[in-house]
């Protein structure tokens, strides 16, 4: 089968002729349909991420959507032909403390897809039945790819913050997380402050259910969520700790930040202002399977469909140098 291999890191991804995965009696081969390109696979192929021991070589990508081809003796719940996805979590252990307590995102004990086993920049992959998601009628199976990544991630914060209805939900950068945090929060009925730099992306994100636009090249984030009363929630998915910092005075009483995006570098910020008002900054990472079952469902039944640029696999280095250099507006998709 035809794969986008990283040989070594920082180098481009080689494609070649490699064996179609054999499966074990609970896993399934699934035949690719489209794999989404994530930020995280452009740390993957850097190099960014070497210490975490990614066995080399590897095919990247964790937002696959494919069908069935082969089930294994094992497996009930899946047969060929099914619609599937297979995320970036495709085992936990069930035993650790974190497992235990429902958070199985959290196990320390995980494989992931594309990073420590073979991932979607293929035509096919593996994985184990259990953590295979079924897709729902209604949804696309190539633009529904990022879903697996981009859409749990903005959507397992939403979900945790329990009923939004009335609620002020800001989304701070508007790109492949974003514009999807923003059709999933105005969906659960919340009022959607979209956070963007620039005139660029202002009527997309309008049109994408933001009821107000902050332009952080016009006006203070802090200042204009104050005077609508603060955000309860504000969903921080741009890779900017100056962002970050400007987001915090926007909180409202009982606001909490969740940060979604992988800001490497230090900001400062002043943890009296928490005290007033308990405000709250967290992480948060995917979701559980129940999560992500959740979410493609949502996504479903509210007609919530990533918006993607289609490359062919053989231009997968290209797409990686477009997201280097930020050309993606949203999210690339890639099919085999
Ligand atoms: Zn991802
Ligand atoms: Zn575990």
């Amino acid at each position: 089968m035809k794969a986008a291999v990283c040989e070594a890191f920082g180098k481009p991804l080689v494609l070649s002729d490699v064996p179609a995965p054999s499966i074990g009696p609970e896993e399934v081969l699934i035949r690719v349909k489209a794999c989404g390109v994530c930020h995280s696979d452009l740390h993957l192929v850097d190099g960014d991420w070497k210490d975490w021991g990614t066995p080399l070589p590897i095919i990247p990508g964790h937002e696959v959507t494919g069908v069935v081809e082969k089930s294994g003796s094992a497996v009930t719940g899946l047969k060929p032909g099914d619609p599937v996805g297979v995320p970036w979590m495709q085992y936990a252990c069930g035993q650790c403390a974190p497992c235990r307590s429902g958070a199985e995102m959290l196990c320390a004990g995980q494989k992931s897809t594309g990073v420590t086993v073979n991932g979607g920049y293929a035509e096919r992959v593996k994985a184990p039945a259990a953590f295979t998601h079924r897709i729902p009628e209604g949804l696309d199976l190539v633009t529904a790819a990022p879903l697996l990544c981009a859409g749990i991630t903005v959507f397992a914060p939403l979900r945790r913050a329990g009923n939004l209805a009335g609620k002020t939900v800001a989304v701070a950068g508007i790109g492949g997380l974003g514009h999807l945090a923003l059709r999933m929060a105005a969906a659960m009925g919340a009022r959607v402050v979209a956070i963007l730099r620039g005139e660029g992306k202002s009527d997309l994100a309008r049109q994408m259910g933001a009821r107000e636009v902050v332009d952080t090249e016009k006006e203070k984030i802090g200042s204009r969520l104050s005077r609508m009363g603060g955000a309860d929630l504000i969903l921080l998915t741009g890779i900017s700790a100056k962002l970050f910092e400007q987001c915090i005075p926007g909180l409202g009483p009982n606001g909490t930040l969740v940060v979604l995006a992988a800001i490497a570098e230090s900001a400062s910020l002043i943890p009296a202002g928490l005290i007033t008002g308990q405000k709250a900054i967290c992480g948060s990472v995917i979701g559980t399977r129940d999560d992500m079952d959740a979410m493609l469902r949502f996504a479903a039944d509210h007609g919530i469909a990533p918006m993607v640029e289609h490359y062919p696999l053989d231009q997968v280095n290209e797409v990686l140098d477009r997201l280097r250099k930020g050309q993606v507006r949203l999210r690339a998709v890639l099919t085999p």
